[in-house]
C-alpha cells in the first residue's frame, strides 16, 4: 500500500520528564501504600513527573500536603456482586467504586466491566479522572468504577441480572450532587438503562442527574454516545491547525472497535481524513480503502461481531491480522483507542520508522511511559488521554445540566459546546506548557493545569 505523507515534521521542543527529587517520597508512599497495583502507579507518576515547576513555583501546595492528600482516594468501595445465571446457578463477582477526589464538584467518572478489573485499574483510572474533569472546566470532581464482570457471551437477562445486583449495592453511594457514574468499557446504554432502573426502583426518585449516558427518551442527552471519540479527533484537528495543517487527505491509524473508536473514525472521515485501521483483542484489520463505517457499525453494534467478521463480509480491500497491533501499519496520525498499554515501545518505533506525527490518546493510559519518551524523543507530537478524551466526561456533565434545568438542546448545539470545550482544553495545555516553560508539551500542560485548579480548591476549602 502506498502511503503519502503531507505533515511537515514540525519543530517541537521535547521535555524529557525527569521526578522532582521532593516528588520521589510521595510516589515511594503512593507504591508503599497500595502494593501491587501497577496501572495506578504508573498513572502518578505520569502525573508527578510534570509537577516539578509546579511545587518550585507554588511551596503552599507543598506546605498544605496536597499532592500526598490527592494520590488519597477519599473514599474506596468494595463489594460482592452476587446474581443467577440462566441455568439458575449463583455467580459471584467483585464490584468497585472509587471517590477519588470531591474538590470540584461530585464525583464523575465511568463504570468498567471487564475481566481485567481490580482495585488497582479503577484507582489508576479514578486518578486520571481528576485532572481529565478538571480541564474540561466543568464543576465535577473525580471517580470511577467497575466490575469484574465480563459481558460477553451473556445473555440480556443475564446482563440486567448483574447489573440490578450491582447497584443494589452501590445506590447508597450516589446521588446527583453525591456521585454520578456513566459508561466506560463494557457499560454502554443498554447497562446505563438497567442500573438506572433499578437505581429509581430503589430509591422510589426519578433522578436524572444521577448517571449519564441515558436514552435520550430518558434523558439523556443528544452527541452523548459520539463525544469521547468526536471530542478525541477536534482536539487532533486543534493540534493540526496549531501547525498551520488540518485532516484533509491524512491517513491515520485507530486501534479499538468499541465506542471510542467507531466515533472518533466517523468524525476523521467527516473532516476529510481516511482511516485505514481498526481492531480487538483478537486482531485488527486493514482497509486500504478507508473503513466503511456503516459495516463497522452493523458488525460490532448490531450482531455485537469481531473485526474478523468485518473483513470477511468487506472483500478484497481489508484483511484482517490475527497478531501484532495496528501500529505496524503506516499513517500519519495514530489514534489509540482500545485499553490500556496497547502501544508498546517496539510499536512506538514502528510508528516513527513510517513517519507518524502525532500520536493522540482517545482511551486511558493506552501509551507506556517507555513508548512515550520514544515519541517525544523522535519529536512526535503526543497528547494524552485526559486532555484528548475529556469530551466524554465534558457531554456528561452537559448531560448533567439539560438534567437539572429540564431542557434538552440540539444535535448541533451540543456538537458545537463539544467542540468548543476540546479547542479550550487543548489551549489551556499550551498556554500552561508555555507557562511552565515546555512550549509545546502537551503532556506537561495537561498535567499541571489540572492539578493546579484541583490543588487550589483543596487549599480553599481547608484540611478534608
Ligand atoms: P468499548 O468496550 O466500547 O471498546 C473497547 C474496544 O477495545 C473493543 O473493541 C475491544 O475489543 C478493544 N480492545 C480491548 N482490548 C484490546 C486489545 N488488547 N487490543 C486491541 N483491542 C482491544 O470501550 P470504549 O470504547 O468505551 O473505551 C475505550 C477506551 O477509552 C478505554 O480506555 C476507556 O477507559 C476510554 N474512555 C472511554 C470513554 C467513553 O465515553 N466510552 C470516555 C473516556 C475514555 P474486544 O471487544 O475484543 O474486547
Amino acid at each position: 500500500m502506498e502511503v503519502v505523507f503531507a505533515i511537515p515534521r514540525v519543530e517541537w521542543r521535547v521535555f524529557v520528564p525527569e521526578l522532582d527529587e521532593s516528588l520521589v517520597p510521595v510516589l515511594d508512599e503512593v507504591t508503599r501504600r497500595n502494593p501491587g497495583e501497577l496501572e495506578f502507579h504508573q498513572a502518578v507518576r505520569e502525573v508527578l513527573e510534570s509537577l516539578g515547576p509546579v511545587v518550585a513555583k507554588h511551596p503552599e501546595y507543598a506546605d498544605a500536603e496536597v499532592i500526598r492528600r490527592l494520590c488519597e482516594p477519599e473514599r474506596q468501595i468494595i463489594f460482592r456482586v452476587p446474581w443467577t445465571d440462566d441455568a439458575g446457578r449463583v455467580q459471584l463477582n467483585r464490584g468497585f467504586r472509587v471517590e477519588f477526589n470531591s474538590a470540584l464538584g461530585p464525583y464523575k467518572g465511568g463504570l468498567r466491566f471487564h475481566p481485567s478489573v481490580y482495585l488497582g485499574i479503577v484507582k489508576f483510572l479514578g486518578f486520571e479522572q481528576i485532572f481529565k474533569n478538571s480541564l474540561s472546566g466543568l464543576p465535577i470532581g473525580g471517580g470511577k468504577g467497575g466490575s469484574d464482570f465480563d459481558p460477553k457471551g451473556r445473555s440480556e437477562a443475564e446482563v440486567m441480572r448483574f447489573c440490578q445486583s450491582f447497584m443494589t449495592e452501590l445506590f447508597r453511594h450516589l446521588g446527583e450532587h453525591t456521585d454520578v457514574p456513566a459508561g466506560d468499557t463494557g457499560v454502554g446504554q443498554r447497562e446505563i438503562g438497567y442500573l438506572f432502573g433499578q437505581y429509581k426502583r430503589i430509591t422510589n426518585r426519578y433522578e436524572s442527574g444521577v448517571v449519564t449516558g441515558k436514552g435520550l427518551t430518558w434523558g439523556g442527552s443528544q452527541v452523548r454516545t459520539e463525544a469521547t471519540g468526536y471530542g478525541t479527533v477536534f482536539f487532533v484537528d486543534e493540534m493540526l491547525c496549531a501547525a498551520g495543517d488540518s485532516f484533509e487527505g491524512k491517513q491515520v491509524l485507530v486501534s479499538g472497535s468499541g465506542n471510542v473508536a467507531l466515533y472518533a473514525i466517523e468524525k476523521v472521515h467527516q473532516l476529510g481524513g481516511r482511516v485505514i485501521t481498526c481492531s480487538d483483542s483478537s486482531g485488527y484489520v486493514v482497509d486500504s480503502t478507508g473503513i466503511d463505517l456503516d459495516l463497522l457499525k452493523e458488525v460490532k453494534n448490531g450482531h455485537r461481531g469481531r473485526v474478523s467478521d468485518y473483513a470477511e463480509r468487506r472483500g478484497a480491500t481489508a484483511r484482517f491480522v490475527s497478531d501484532g497491533a495496528v501500529w505496524q501499519v503506516p499513517g500519519e496520525i495514530a489514534l489509540p483507542c482500545a485499553t490500556q498499554n496497547e502501544l508498546d515501545v517496539d510499536s512506538a518505533k514502528r510508528l516513527v520508522a513510517n513517519g507518524c506525527s502525532i500520536v493522540a490518546e482517545g482511551a486511558n493510559m493506552p501509551t507506556t511511559p517507555d513508548a512515550i519518551r520514544v515519541l517525544r524523543g523522535a519529536g512526535v507530537r503526543f497528547a494524552p488521554g485526559k486532555a484528548v478524551n475529556a469530551g466524554g466526561v465534558a457531554t456528561s456533565a452537559l448531560e448533567m445540566q439539560q438534567n437539572a434545568s429540564r431542557d434538552s438542546w440540539s444535535f448541533e448545539h451540543t456538537e458545537e459546546r463539544l467542540a468548543e470545550i476540546m479547542r479550550s482544553i487543548h489551549d489551556r495545555c499550551l498556554e500552561t506548557a508555555e507557562e511552565y516553560g515546555t512550549p509545546g508539551d502537551y503532556v506537561a500542560g495537561a498535567n499541571i493545569a489540572g492539578f493546579t485548579k484541583v490543588a487550589d480548591a483543596m487549599l480553599a476549602l481547608g484540611l478534608i
